[in-house]
């Protein structure tokens, strides 16, 4: 499943199927390609998870880095990284559901080889259902994709001068 576009909804979407596998009994996982040192919303809540024994698996890129240079290879390191976490968590079968959020801007940057991804889908066990989100889904991905859904933006707050939102954004 591909959620791209450049409007809003698509990493919402994704935390959407997250809950609803959840309910089914599940064990999904999600893989963000975003630099680790923003406190999401949702990360903090998945961090809360293991307490109430509910088994959602989370990696976050790049956490334990540093970020504090704008050190090229350690961006592509960081998302190595968390690209072999989430080839491990698709090949294991242990998770029906797996998110890969934000991973299409990896490709755009040449952090990770696009056919690499490829191969680790086409492989995948079968019951595993991977799920992208990232604005410009590269065309061989949305190809390969048996759902692809294209967030349009009609009216942001954004363009009237709004920030980011607490709990609506992040
Ligand atoms: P969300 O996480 O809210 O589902 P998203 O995953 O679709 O959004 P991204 O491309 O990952 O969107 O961008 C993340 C951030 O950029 C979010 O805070 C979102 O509100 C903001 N954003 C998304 N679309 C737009 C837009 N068309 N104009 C301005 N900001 C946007
Ligand atoms: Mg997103």
């Amino acid at each position: 499943m591909v959620y791209t576009g450049h409007g809003k909804g698509k990493t919402t979407a994704a935390f959407g199927l997250v809950f609803r596998a959840l309910g089914h009994g599940w064990k999904p996982a999600i893989v963000q390609f975003i630099k680790g040192k923003w406190k999401t919303g949702e990360r903090t809540f998945a961090e809360s998870l293991p307490a109430r024994n509910i088994d959602l698996t989370i990696f976050v890129m790049g956490l334990g880095f540093t970020w504090e240079s704008d050190d090229i290879s350690r961006d592509r390191r960081a998302a190595q990284e968390a690209w072999q976490t989430a080839a491990a968590l698709i090949a294991s079968g242990e998770h029906e559901v797996v998110v890969l959020d934000e991973i299409t801007y990896c490709f755009h940057y040449g952090f990770l080889e696009l056919q690499s991804v490829l191969e680790a889908l086409r492989t995948r066990p079968s019951h595993v259902h991977v799920v992208v989100t990232g604005r410009d889904a590269p065309q061989e991905l949305i190809e390969m994709a048996e759902l692809v859904t294209e967030m349009r933006p009609v009216k942001h707050p954004y363009e009237q001068g709004i920030p980011a939102q607490v709990g609506v954004d992040f």
